[in-house]
């Protein structure tokens, strides 16, 4: 049963499958609800979702899908997507447990890509190393942070990475120093230039392992009283405009708790628009397009979204 998939060029949706999985080592699910894999909770079927054994595997399933023109997607912990109703056309390639080797020695810590946030900053914790409180809460892989230069209170990838593992768009694997990834405010030249980080190499300072746990701790209560935890979103919704906030944009526009559908307006933190539960990809769009516009007009500043849209709305 292929579910509505359609094979591509010559190739039937089983031979595909079969490659995929050959080469992935993983598993290969068809038509893959990703509102399973997105913290939003919400975006229709990837044609073929796969979870690669290891990180040659990843990177082996990326040259055949190039090989064979099947598009395809990489995806960390889906904390900053927002994938359309009708789902993806291709593989999604989910880069997660599988391939999250971390290695520790001399204050520098060598992790895989797969690794999730809060793991890497507990690891880091163990071994007294400061310098990661920040990412504890962010619910990321090490990889999307790296794309993303995530951050938070203060920190943020770039102040602690030395050099990022890229597998390159013309399919060569190389170490790129810090200095050349242009990171900036949640940007990095992988969101420029494509390719995908499969490794990092951080660098962490010895310190007082009850501080790092109360500062983690401290964090973690700052962001359980102002962020809506309570429901699936993707974190902040919208960069944050040069010389103003966006969530105090949006409440000055009066939209605390104004919703489109299932998708609403936090009403603990205008910055993020939450899942009240049914919503859709299409409500979450609509809601955006409604604040860009309202806060837009009244001050005349334009909200750009923080989170990728993907697939088909
Ligand atoms: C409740 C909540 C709180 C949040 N708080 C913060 C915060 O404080 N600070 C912050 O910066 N963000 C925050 N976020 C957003 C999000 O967690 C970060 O952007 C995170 O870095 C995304 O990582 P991910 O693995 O989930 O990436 P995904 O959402 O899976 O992907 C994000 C982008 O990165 C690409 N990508 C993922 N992995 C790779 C890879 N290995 N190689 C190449 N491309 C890749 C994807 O293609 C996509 O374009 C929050 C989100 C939520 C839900």
């Amino acid at each position: 049963m292929n579910r509505g998939i359609k094979g591509i060029g010559l190739m039937s949706v089983d031979s595909i499958q079969a490659l995929l999985k050959d080469v992935s080592g993983g598993s290969v699910k068809l038509a893959e609800p990703m509102s399973l894999h997105t913290t939003f909770r919400v975006g229709g079927p990837a044609d073929y979702f796969v979870e690669p054994a290891g990180a040659k595997n990843t990177m082996d399933t990326i040259i055949i899908c190039r090989r064979q023109k099947l598009p395809y997607y990489v995806i960390g912990r889906g904390s900053n997507l927002l994938v359309g109703d009708r789902g993806i056309r291709g593989v999604v390639i989910h880069i997660g447990d599988s391939v999250s080797k971390c290695v520790i020695e001399d204050g520098k810590i060598y992790a895989e890509a797969g690794i999730s946030l809060a793991m890497l900053a507990h690891k880091a914790l163990e071994e007294s190393l400061e310098g990661l409180e920040f990412a504890a809460g962010i619910p990321g892989s090490l990889g999307g942070a790296l794309v993303m230069n995530a951050g938070a209170y203060g920190g943020e990838m770039k102040d602690v990475v030395k050099a990022v593992q890229v597998f390159t768009p013309d399919g060569l694997l190389r170490w790129v120093d810090a200095h050349d990834m242009e990171f900036g405010y949640r940007h990095s030249i992988l969101q420029k230039e494509g390719g995908i980080a499969l490794a990092a190499e951080i660098e962490l300072q010895k310190g007082d392992s009850s501080a790092i746990k109360t500062k983690m701790a401290e964090l973690s209560v700052r962001r359980r009283t102002k962020q809506p935890l309570e429901y699936p979103s993707a974190g902040s919704t919208f960069k944050r405009p040069e010389g103003f906030f966006a969530g105090k944009l949006i409440q000055d526009c009066g939209l605390a708790g104004f919703s489109i559908g299932g998708a609403a307006v936090s009403q603990k933190h205008c910055g993020f628009v939450i899942n009240k539960g049914e919503a859709t990809a299409a409500d979450v769009l609509e809601l955006c397009e409604y604040i860009q516009n309202k806060v837009k007009e009244k001050f005349d500043v334009r909200l750009e979204k923080e989170i990728r849209c993907i697939g088909e709305f």
